[in-house]
């Protein structure tokens, strides 16, 4: 089935808001086996919203509509879709009855206005909103299908998901778009293209794309126009030869994140981590802690930037500050070393960099950065040079010791 998507909202069309449900109601859809057709982005006008749903019908006989459904009066597209298909709009009791006791259970009122989101054209059908007040809208009618589906991404994404892509799913055809994402690190993309060969004939007719960014290079296989069986079995296969050519460099699939993987690997081995930052002051310990669960790995940090901290708190002596410098490889190892007595964990990990702008030299330009892992066997130092702005150099550094952790892990494991 063809479909077309417009979002509407005048903050849109200013770039105020990024219209990211576009995006990810058109990754939703694709995977079903719908084919959207045109995306179109109007403001908060009424002329504007009928013309574009209406132009949408007439080429494609669906549209799925997003924002302009909250109870303010800049909020006009259900008033606006009503009359151009002359469905008089019809107050509710039952949709308002929901709203008053969803008020109430946050011990609020519902305001006047709010009445207004308990209207539905005549013949529609309300899906049901548990995450907002402004429920779905579901037009069949004589020029075509008309989905309507609040703005607030996460109301849009839940009712997409829980009653949407039913609905459209049987009407959809059996050929469908899907991808597979396969997560690789501490390898540059040239270097990478390079392992993988003529990669590209080994998967086709799967679509492959390198796409780089601060935690590595994502590898992402695309499936085009298959039955779901065949796509799926193909992108099994395809991810498995990426997997074999990529070899250690790869750690994770779709949304995993380095950090999950460390945590998962050092619960499996019953192991305690904690670390020592100076260039990424906590960075690692936030990405750590991002991790539902990390609590029983992770003990904590000491962010060390000024060398009183690394000698005072991690016991890095002030001898070998003076003579090789903060961000040197054995300062690194002294500060992980010294966390991981500090803490008393099982490994410890060491940051020193200079993540920039200024303060770059000679011998150690900006983004010169020492990491170091203690406790997984012979203790690992490695200094390297990470391009980019300073948040990007931190972002790497980070994700350079997680993948340094992991490598360790690895290498220890008893087989
Ligand atoms: P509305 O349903 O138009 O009242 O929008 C409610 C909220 O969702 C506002 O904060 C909008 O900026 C946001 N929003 C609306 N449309 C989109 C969109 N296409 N992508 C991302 N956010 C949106
Ligand atoms: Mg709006």
């Amino acid at each position: 089935m063809r479909l077309e998507l417009l979002t509407v909202g005048t903050e849109l069309l200013l770039g105020l808001t990024i219209d990211t449900n576009s995006a990810e109601i058109a990754r939703v859809l694709a995977s079903i086996g719908v084919e959207i057709t045109r995306r179109t982005s109007v403001g908060d006008d009424r002329d504007a919203i009928q013309d574009a749903v209406g132009a949408a019908l007439d080429r494609a006989g669906t549209v799925l509509v997003t924002g302009g459904l909250g109870p303010t009066r800049d909020d006009i597209t259900k008033h606006a879709v009503a009359e151009l298909l002359h469905m008089p709009l019809e107050f509710q009791e039952e949709i308002w009855h929901h709203l008053v006791e969803r008020f109430r259970r946050l011990g609020r009122e519902p305001a006047v206005t709010n009445r207004s989101q308990a209207e539905v054209p005549r013949g529609a059908t309300a899906l049901p909103n548990r995450w907002g007040t402004a429920p779905g809208l579901w037009l069949e009618t004589p020029r075509g299908l008309v989905i309507m589906l609040p703005g607030v991404p996460i109301e849009m994404r839940n009712l997409l998901t829980h009653e949407v892509v039913p609905r459209l799913a049987p009407r959809a055809g059996s050929l469908v778009v899907r991808s597979r994402t396969v997560r690789t690190s501490a390898i540059p993309e040239s270097t990478l293209a390079e392992r993988l060969g003529d990669i590209e004939a080994a998967v086709r007719p799967l679509g492959l794309a390198y796409l780089p960014g601060l935690e590595g290079v994502d590898l992402r296989l695309t499936s085009w126009g298959a039955e779901a069986a065949e796509s799926d079995a193909r992108l099994d296969a395809g991810a498995a030869e990426l997997r074999r050519r990529a070899g250690a460099h790869v750690y994770g699939e779709g949304e995993e994140t380095l950090a999950d993987i460390v945590v998962g690997l050092l619960r499996a081995r019953g192991l305690t981590i904690g670390v020592a930052e100076s260039c990424t002051g906590g960075l690692l310990g936030g990405r750590l802690t991002d991790v539902p669960g990390s609590s029983e790995v992770f003990r904590g940090g000491i962010i060390a930037y000024d060398n009183s901290v690394k000698v005072g708190e991690l016991e890095v002596p002030a001898e070998l500050l003076r003579l090789k410098g903060a961000v040197s490889e054995p300062v690194a190892l002294a500060m992980a070393e010294g966390v991981r007595r500090r803490l008393s964990v099982d490994v410890g990990v060491g940051i020193t960099g200079i993540a920039g702008p200024g303060g770059g030299t000679a011998d150690k330009p900006t983004g010169t950065v020492c990491l170091a892992v203690a406790g997984l066997g012979d203790s690992h130092v490695r200094q390297t040079i990470f391009p980019g702005s300073r948040p990007e150099v931190r972002a790497r550094a980070v994700q350079t010791a997680l993948f340094l952790v992991r490598q360790r892990l690895l290498a220890t494991q008893s087989p």
